[in-house]
């Protein structure tokens, strides 16, 4: 028979050997000893995470990015006289969400660092310098309970989750516009990773008035209006 004596941190039975060796701590926590505490917080966090229902969770991303959006676009409207043509919110999935600025100034600066493109197509091109990730624990909180449920769920059904985070994201651009926080002539409109131009015109669409799209629509001469027309009849996006 083997003997055995419990680890000094955590009470796993380990080998005298290991023992002598690690001063009465098992390997896991001789290597770090709070790794059994963190492995248990994330576990009570896993349960608490799929007992709480997916409604009340919904209810508190809903006001999480209601707060964080308006506070993002008013930080936006700090740069008016960079000349602000667009605000989206973007999400990917249940993993980020981020706003984009759109600045005239932006937009010469990209002109001249790329003089080959046309500019119509560059003004909603280059983004990348108004980037910016928002959060905080409680939306990572939220966000996160809500992927262990999405991932408890059957594969095999088409969750309605993600059309729901998107329709939140939609709401809190609303709040924004009816706030008043950014100009009426600013485009406002959901983004997402490999989302089509088509989808996001038609975000914009919920969100503009008939000035402001008609000048977005001028200015995303590639966009298709069989595809438009192709996603407003399947109706999978998100609708306000
Ligand atoms: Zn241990």
């Amino acid at each position: 028979m083997v003997e055995r004596v419990p680890c000094n941190n955590c009470g796993v039975p380990i080998l005298t050997a290991t023992a002598a060796r690690t001063g009465g701590a098992c390997m896991v926590c001789h290597r770090d000893p709070t790794a059994r505490q963190q492995e248990a917080a994330r576990e009570r966090a896993a349960e608490i995470a799929l007992a709480t229902p997916q409604q009340e969770l919904l209810t508190s991303l809903g006001k999480v990015l209601d707060r964080l959006t308006l506070d993002e676009a008013r930080r936006a409207a700090e740069r008016r006289e960079e000349g602000i043509y667009g605000f989206f919110l973007m999400h990917e999935y249940f993993a980020m969400f981020s706003t984009v600025v759109f600045t005239d100034r932006e937009f010469r600066l990209a002109c001249e660092q790329h003089p080959e493109e046309e500019p119509v197509s560059a003004r909603w091109a280059f983004w990348w310098p108004s980037f910016t990730d928002f959060g905080g624990p409680e939306l990572e909180r939220t966000v996160h309970a809500l992927d262990l449920q999405e991932r408890a769920m059957p594969r095999d059904e088409e969750s309605p989750l993600l059309r729901e985070i998107q329709r939140l994201c939609l709401v809190a651009l609303r709040r924004v516009r009816g706030q008043g926080v950014l100009g009426a002539d600013v485009v406002l409109a959901l983004g997402a990773v490999e989302q089509s131009a088509e989808e996001t015109f038609l975000y914009a669409e919920q969100l503009c008035n008939s000035d402001t799209l008609m000048r977005f629509r001028r200015e995303l001469p590639w966009i298709s209006e069989a595809d438009l027309e192709m996603f407003r009849t399947h109706g999978h996006l998100a609708c306000l």
